[in-house]
């Protein structure tokens, strides 16, 4: 084990990261730039120091304002799906604690992400300053996503939504990929559609997830 760069990260929480990638690699993951980006950003430091005992297990957890840091798998799954390649221009709705961000920088992406909630915008940069990784942070509204600085190779819905947007689509360059959940509040299925030229979209179907809704408009604090 190589001592980690991060600062609050210790050999200990190593050990654990390393049996939560065995956890996930059995589960199906196959795609190793994802497994070392999640292997490598230390989960703990965006939950609450109180919950640290339950940030390598394989489950999502509730964070402030009523959202969730979404499960380990679920972000390793979408990740891979996304087929995320370096240097890429990448837009993220759904900022929450800013950890599938910070795979995404990891994985050498340049990524761009929006959160409908201020507080959880602010605390996520906070702590991705810290870990001195850089991203955009925008606080707005995911649905008409960042058309002044699109078009996007990659988007990444973290929320769930009826339909896959069509504002969100027409960001994506052609041969970009949009990955997002899609389907009811109480079940979701994930969509993978990708921009086969300015008209033209092709879909398929992936397994069936449980995210928090994706909510039109954002608050006003
Ligand atoms: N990627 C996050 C998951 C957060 S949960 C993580 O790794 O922690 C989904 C997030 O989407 C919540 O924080 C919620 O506030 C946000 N969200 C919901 N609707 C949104 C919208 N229309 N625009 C931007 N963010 C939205």
């Amino acid at each position: 084990m190589i001592n980690s760069r991060f600062d609050g990260d210790d050999f200990k929480h190593q050990g654990l990261r390393n049996r939560l990638i065995k956890i996930i690699r059995n589960k199906g993951i196959t795609d190793e730039a994802v497994l070392t980006a999640l292997g490598a950003i230390p989960r703990h430091l965006f939950m609450d120091s109180g919950f640290i005992g339950f940030a390598y297990k394989d489950s999502a957890f509730p964070i402030s304002c009523g959202q969730t840091i979404s499960q380990p798998y679920t972000v390793a799954y979408q990740t891979q799906l996304l087929n995320v390649e370096e240097h890429q221009k990448i837009l993220e709705i759904g900022t929450g604690s800013g950890y599938q961000t910070a795979v995404l920088i990891e994985m050498g992406a340049r990524v761009y992400t929006m959160e409908r909630i201020h507080t959880l915008s602010l605390s996520a940069r906070q702590i991705l300053t810290k870990l001195n990784l850089s991203a955009h942070f925008q606080y707005g509204d995911g649905y008409k996503g960042l058309p002044g600085y699109g078009p996007f190779d990659r988007i990444l819905i973290t929320a769930g939504a009826p339909s896959v947007p069509d504002e969100l689509k027409n960001q994506l360059k052609i041969g970009g990929i949009l990955v997002a959940p899609i389907g009811s509040p109480e079940l979701q299925t994930m969509i993978r559609c990708k921009r086969i030229s300015e008209n033209e979209f092709s879909e398929t179907k992936h397994g069936g997830f449980i995210f928090v809704p994706m909510v039109a408009g954002k608050t006003e604090d």
